[in-house]
């Protein structure tokens, strides 16, 4: 735990009272508390930021040296981080915009280019290292008296308001129970309303009992830092392969005030998706071994790779709550849904949670309703639920017509992608879904 909360000190018996009680301290939850604690009418929300892990992320970044795990982010994240005030704490540290984005098809001849003069703006996205974000949302958390951060707490227990009607106060008003591991020592909290933003493996989705329809994809994804011979060109590089895509994602390798001419583009961020069996070979191999296999089945499009970081595996699992919410509880980010990376939306609809339960219950605040009232919830999953599904779905498609091997569908796929991307139109489109200017 940090500094900034101290057990025992504010109440005189039972556990410690919170309004708002969100769980997980990832992009999603730190986002969370910074959304509605920057707002006027939240003002008097006492806010508690519940982080598991007890580390403090990096104050500043090195140079040459990045976090293995990155997002693209949409202009529509990014836009939700400037209204949050950190972006330009991140920018400051490092970020990579990106012009343009090469997908082609390994089985074939089709493939599609996106550039974004083709939708008159400077970038369709910006490739930010995790830990770069969480920096600066911690940073900006910090600054806010209203939010508690306790950090090396662990959620072990909840007890939801609907499970136990006798958790109320003199005021008659239901509180939810809360139970933690203070690194080794047992303490409880209350909150009228409990966010569980503790990611895909959520274990507060599975205390609150709230079902979850899940598949193994059978891949897992290699993430690392690679340098290549020929610059990235500040585009995004994706493969197609039946055994899953293979993404290469500028990296900026100097501070942001580097300069935007391709000539310092050298190391790109690695998510390399691929059958299990097929994952498990490459993460044996030493570094040489596995910079010639990668070369390869990137066809050298950026020629050698020079360089290659310390790999990390993470198997691959699509997962949706059937429902977000029960009285008491709801489920942002990959706590509701966990998406294959292939086109990099996963952080982006968990930013988007964000804006829409803060807006619901900053409408809350405003018309002086509790924060246990169900509504609040109830409107929030109404918002979000559809769109994450449409866009799983979507992602899911990608999958399989990538991943089919009848010939008349890599025919239809090859096709596809080369007809579409002669049309104008349509690629425009798909240009402003990718970069989070339209909705999918
Ligand atoms: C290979 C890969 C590539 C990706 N690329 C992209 C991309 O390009 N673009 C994109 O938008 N998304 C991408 N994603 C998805 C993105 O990384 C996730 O959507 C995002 O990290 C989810 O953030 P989160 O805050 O919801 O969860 P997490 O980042 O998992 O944070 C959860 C937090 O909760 C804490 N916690 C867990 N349990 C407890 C507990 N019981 N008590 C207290 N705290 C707890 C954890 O310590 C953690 O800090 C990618 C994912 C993968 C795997």
């Amino acid at each position: 735990m940090t500094g900034e909360y101290n057990f025992g000190s504010s109440h005189s018996s039972g556990s410690e009272q919170f309004d708002l009680v969100i769980v997980g301290g990832g992009m999603v939850g730190l986002a969370l508390a910074v959304d509605i604690a920057s707002r006027d009418d939240c003002a008097q929300l006492k806010i508690a930021l519940v982080e598991a892990t007890d580390l403090n992320p990096p104050t500043a970044v090195e140079d040459n040296l990045f976090d293995p795990r990155v997002v693209a982010l949409s202009d529509q994240s990014r836009q939700l981080l400037v209204a949050l005030g950190v972006w330009s704490d991140i920018a400051q540290q490092r970020a990579c915009p990106y012009v343009a984005m090469h997908v082609w098809d390994a089985e074939g001849t089709g493939s599609i280019d996106f550039h974004c003069d083709d939708l008159h703006a400077d970038s369709l996205g910006t490739i930010v290292e995790n830990s770069v974000i969480v920096a600066a949302l911690r940073r900006r958390v910090a600054s806010f008296a209203n939010i508690i951060l306790m950090t090396g707490a662990r959620v072990t227990d909840i007890t939801l308001m609907d499970e136990q009607p006798n958790i109320s106060d003199h005021e008659g008003q239901s509180w939810n129970l809360l139970s933690l591991d203070l690194s080794g020592t047992a303490m409880s909290i209350k909150g009228r309303l409990i966010v569980a933003a503790d990611g895909a493996r959520s274990q507060l989705r599975d205390l609150a009992a709230l079902p979850v329809r899940e598949w193994d994809y059978g891949h897992t994804a290699i993430v690392t830092t690679v340098k290549t011979q020929q610059p990235h060109q500040f585009s995004c590089w994706q493969r197609f392969t039946q055994d899953g895509p293979i993404a290469l994602l500028p990296l900026a390798n100097t501070h942001a005030h580097g300069s935007l001419d391709g000539s310092n583009g050298h190391y790109c961020s690695l998510v390399w998706s691929a059958a299990t069996p097929l994952s498990e070979v490459l993460m044996a191999q030493d570094d040489a071994e596995f910079c010639a296999a990668l070369g390869s089945a990137f066809e050298h499009r950026l020629g050698k790779i020079v360089e290659v970081a310390a790999r990390h595996a993470i198997p691959l699992r699509q997962r949706h709550a059937v429902d977000y919410v029960c009285p008491g509880l709801a489920l942002v980010g990959d706590a509701a849904h966990t998406i294959h990376p292939l086109a990099g939306q996963g952080v982006n609809l968990g930013f988007y949670d964000v804006a829409a339960l803060a807006d619901e219950i900053g409408r809350a605040c405003k018309r002086h309703l509790p924060l246990s009232d169900y509504s609040i919830l109830r409107r929030y999953q109404r918002a979000r639920k559809s769109h994450n599904l449409s866009a799983m779905l979507i992602m899911e498609g990608f999958k399989r017509l990538f991943g089919a091997d009848d010939p008349a569908i890599r025919w239809l796929r090859n096709s596809g992608m080369s007809f579409m991307n002669k049309q104008t139109f349509l690629k425009k489109q798909l240009s402003k879904i990718a970069s989070g200017q339209a909705a999918l």
